[in-house]
């Protein structure tokens, strides 16, 4: 059987697990053993609580389904370190691991290049070409996991992609990385980015999963919005508050709005009071990132007292809002950049902010 054909197990959830090991004649109970070595990043060969004509008759039709790491860059400033792993069929993803005091936290990528066109975004330069499964989304975690000993307590999924144009994929990683029997990380310790698929944002309410929602906003004028982000005039403000009011009474969780502020486009007291305006009756929290620089935007971070400025204006209205700090500055680690600067490497170098 051709490796590409063959079943990665880390895309089984348990139950799917034990009836594959029963299809090959193994007992149920095989399933935990394998399960609880994948978790841990081992390959079948080293499932060494299976027999030998077992770690076989498991090859002959399956692979772990671990990505292949191909390029560890790590940060000089700080612990931040990015990873460029390989999938099944030559696809390559990033990811990127950040030590914080609470701990480690990966950005995880949920689609190799990314659809949604917004403007200021270096994955947008980066053409489509799949989805990624449950597994190899899980993948990025466990392989990180291993390679440092290690185990990450928060996952954001920031990286490359959107996660809810890859709805039941990310749905079915949410689920196996939050499991008791998969990684066991609490929901609360998960954000997921979205740009403001409405449709999804209301399914993903309902999930019983309540990670926290982020929503990439940036601008609280809808034609100001469309212009940087074309998802705007599919699903405009207006009915993207509705479902974030909704994420909010269904799971209890506040919201995140991640706000890249862009010297002169967005940064200026008039975006600020309606943004404050927009937000008054919400539950949330402002997460302003100073723009990272990409290659051809032409977009520039405001200077530190503009931000300051911008910052203070939505802390007055009653806004919590906070200024992201900046990790990976010399990987290019941050928003926007990933896999750019290392395939083409050498690019721009980076403004860095954590993710
Ligand atoms: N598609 C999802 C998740 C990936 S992008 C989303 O849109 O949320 C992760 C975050 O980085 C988003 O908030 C995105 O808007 C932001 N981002 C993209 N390019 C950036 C840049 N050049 N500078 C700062 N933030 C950027």
């Amino acid at each position: 059987m051709g490796e590409e054909t063959k079943v990665r197990l880390l895309d089984l959830d348990r139950g799917e697990l034990k009836q594959f090991v029963g299809t090959l004649g193994m007992p149920e109970y095989r399933a935990n053993q394998i399960a609880e070595r994948l978790l841990a990043g081992e390959d079948i060969g080293e499932i060494t609580t299976l027999s030998k004509k077992d770690r076989q008759t498991l090859s002959e039709v399956a692979v772990s389904g671990i990505p292949e790491t191909v390029l560890v860059r790590q940060s000089k400033i700080d612990e931040t370190c990015k990873y460029l792993f390989k999938l099944f069929d030559g696809v390559l993803v990033e990811t990127v691991l950040m030590k914080y005091s609470y701990g480690y936290s990966v950005c995880v990528s949920s689609q190799a290049g990314c659809r949604m066109g917004c403007k200021f975004c270096a994955s947008s330069g980066i053409p489509f070409s799949r989805n990624l499964t449950a597994g190899e989304i899980l993948g990025q975690i466990i392989a990180i996991n291993r390679s440092k000993n290690i185990k990450i307590g928060h996952v954001v999924i920031m990286g490359i992609g959107e996660p809810l144009d890859n709805y039941d994929n990310v749905i079915k990683f949410l689920r196996l990385a939050t499991s008791e029997e998969g990684l066991n990380i609490s929901s609360r310790k998960i954000s997921l980015s979205t740009c403001g698929l409405v449709p999804n944002i209301k399914r993903l309410a309902q999930e019983n999963i309540p990670v926290t929602l982020s929503v990439s906003l940036h601008n609280p004028f809808d034609y100001e919005r469309s212009e940087i982000m074309p998802v705007n005039k599919v699903y405009p403000l207006d009915e993207l508050f509705a479902a974030c009011r909704e994420y909010v009474k269904l799971t209890g969780r506040r919201v995140t709005f991640e706000y890249a502020l862009i010297s002169g486009v967005n940064d200026t007291k008039r975006h600020a009071n309606e943004l404050a305006g927009r937000l008054s009756h919400l539950q949330c929290h402002v997460n302003i990132i100073p723009v990272n620089k990409v290659k051809g935007t032409g977009f520039e971070r405001p200077d530190r007292d503009s931000i300051e400025r911008f910052s203070g204006y939505l802390t007055e209205k009653g806004i919590p809002a906070t200024v992201r700090r900046e990790l990976g500055r010399d990987i290019s680690a941050a928003c926007g950049q990933l896999r750019k600067g290392v395939i083409e490497d050498g690019g721009e170098a980076g403004t860095g902010s954590e993710s």
